[in-house]
């Protein structure tokens, strides 16, 4: 939808809320609308002691229009006066784009990929979870569903930001192979088949790293909470490549403090017995084995080369092998796939009983060969219908994130059975301490102001690049600055 802008300069948020509410579609600025021309008009005033906004939207046949109104703050410029002049735009564009919605979307007017984290520092603040739930709804029209989710995570960010050591470091280590990509990824993840000669040499730079960044965690005195091993699919790497970065981790970190040790294994034609021994021996707790969707052709039209059948005869090898903690994570939304479809695969994963389910809502991404194609069926109805199974089962939402171009506006939920919550998922998503990165694509980050303020120091992004500069990466991991301190 085309918008334009009069009396005031919040872009971004007029965007985002179009994003959030429309996803399927782009969303471009223009000078201005010519009359009865369809778009969003959205303008801005004062008029005593009040910021107004109005918005015009024309969707083919239908349009409608809605004003909102703030205080303005005191002092009436910085920050904060851009903070409400963004709240009261976006909330005339919700406002006016509500009657013309199929269905009321259940985030509201709240757009963010990270909806638990204000709710958290909320809470901090000292505000009631019934404050917290009022405000949710009387500001941002939250749905009663949703509000409780993001509280339900708030409490276990605070939770898991109660147990933090001081200085704790979560430590992240990145495999950026796939055995094919899937349509709807837009990670730097490597198919095997074309940069497979890659492996060998990628593994021989990240144990430079990971021997760096070790070095680091010594001379610091830095715990380590958590360590996640992802992807791309970790398991791409053969046994022995598997054992070298996993050794190294253990000879080179103090894990006397670390609470979880995952490896996303992802793909099931990538997990061997004798891969999962080697985690099993060098202290891997956790796992992930990924379905996505338990129909075999929706896998095989996103060019997953595995079936259902294959991701429960691996589930049931992992848990004869070792006693990891498992995580699964379904796709809502995959083209070719329904509603039905989501509550059979939800179903048939939960039957099989791992300790974490997560479901995620399909987001169109640049970069993903899914971008312009058609998606799958998604209603927030059947994710609700999901979600309530989980929790019959004895499963409890843990943590939730967005995505821009998520489809239906909606959210991924991960939920554990109780004592299984993963330490690392929230401490990333929630910020709540730092992160050390390895490997291409990692982006470490210094968090502090209890996530308000970050420092990020990114990785080259592609393997071939890590590979060249891995000597000065290593030696910058070595002294990685700590911004707090400048
Ligand atoms: S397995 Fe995961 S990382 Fe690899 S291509 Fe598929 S979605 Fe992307």
């Amino acid at each position: 939808m085309n918008y334009c802008l009069q009396g005031h300069d919040r872009d971004n948020g007029v965007q985002e809320m179009l994003i959030s509410l429309l996803p399927d579609e782009p969303h471009d600025r223009v000078p201005e609308l010519p009359r009865g021309a369809e778009g969003c008009r959205s303008i801005a005033w004062e008029e005593a002691g009040k910021i107004l906004s109005r918005a015009w939207i024309r969707m083919g046949e239908k349009h409608a229009e809605a004003q909102a109104e703030s205080l303005v703050p005191t002092p009436a410029d910085g920050e904060e006066y851009k903070r409400i002049l963004t709240y009261t735009v976006k909330t005339a564009v919700y406002r006016a784009l509500l009657p013309l919605l199929e269905h009321k979307p259940v985030w509201g007017s709240l757009t963010g990929v990270k909806p638990a984290k204000p709710a958290r520092l909320a809470i901090r603040e000292g505000m009631s979870r019934e404050g917290l739930d009022a405000w949710l709804r009387d500001h941002y029209d939250v749905s009663e569903s949703r509000r409780r989710l993001c509280i339900r995570a708030a409490e276990y960010a605070m939770e898991a930001e109660d147990r933090l050591l001081p200085r704790e470091t979560q430590l992240y280590l990145g495999i950026p192979f796939c055995p094919a990509k899937c349509s709807y990824c837009s990670f730097v993840s490597n198919d095997m088949a074309r940069w497979g000669h890659m492996i060998e040499p990628y593994t021989q730079a990240l144990l430079r790293e990971v021997e760096a960044a070790g070095e680091l965690a010594r001379t610091q005195n830095i715990p380590l909470g958590s360590v996640y091993m992802g992807g791309g699919t970790p398991t791409t790497l053969n046994e022995d490549q598997l054992l070298r970065v996993l050794s190294a981790v253990n000879r080179g970190f103090d894990l006397s403090h670390c609470r979880e040790f995952t490896v996303e294994a992802g793909r099931p034609e990538t997990i061997t017995g004798e891969k999962l021994d080697i985690m099993a021996a060098c202290g891997v707790s956790r796992i992930s084995i990924n379905p996505q969707t338990m129909n075999d052709a929706v896998l095989r039209g996103v060019g997953r080369n595995h079936t259902a059948a294959d991701i429960e005869r691996c589930y049931r090898m992992a848990r004869e092998k070792g006693r990891f903690f498992i995580n699964m994570d379904l796709i809502a939304g995959l083209p070719g796939d329904d509603d039905a479809g989501l509550i059979e695969s939800v179903r048939r994963v939960a039957a099989l009983e791992p300790d974490n389910i997560t479901i995620h809502c399909l987001a169109r991404k640049r970069g993903a060969r899914l971008y312009f194609g058609p998606t799958g069926q998604l209603s927030a109805e059947t994710l609700n219908a999901c979600y309530d199974h989980l929790e019959k089962l004895g499963y409890e939402p843990y943590y939730l994130y967005r995505q821009k171009y998520m489809a239906g506006g909606l959210e991924n939920v991960g939920f554990c059975k109780p004592g299984t919550a993963s330490h690392y998922n929230i401490c990333m998503m929630e910020e709540l301490s730092d992160v050390i990165a390895l490997g291409s694509g990692g982006v470490s980050k210094l968090c502090w102001e209890n996530g308000r303020r970050i420092h990020r120091v990114a990785n080259p992004k592609y393997p071939k690049e890590y590979i060249e500069r891995i000597d000065l990466i290593a030696e910058e991991k070595r002294r990685l600055p700590d911004e707090r301190q400048v």
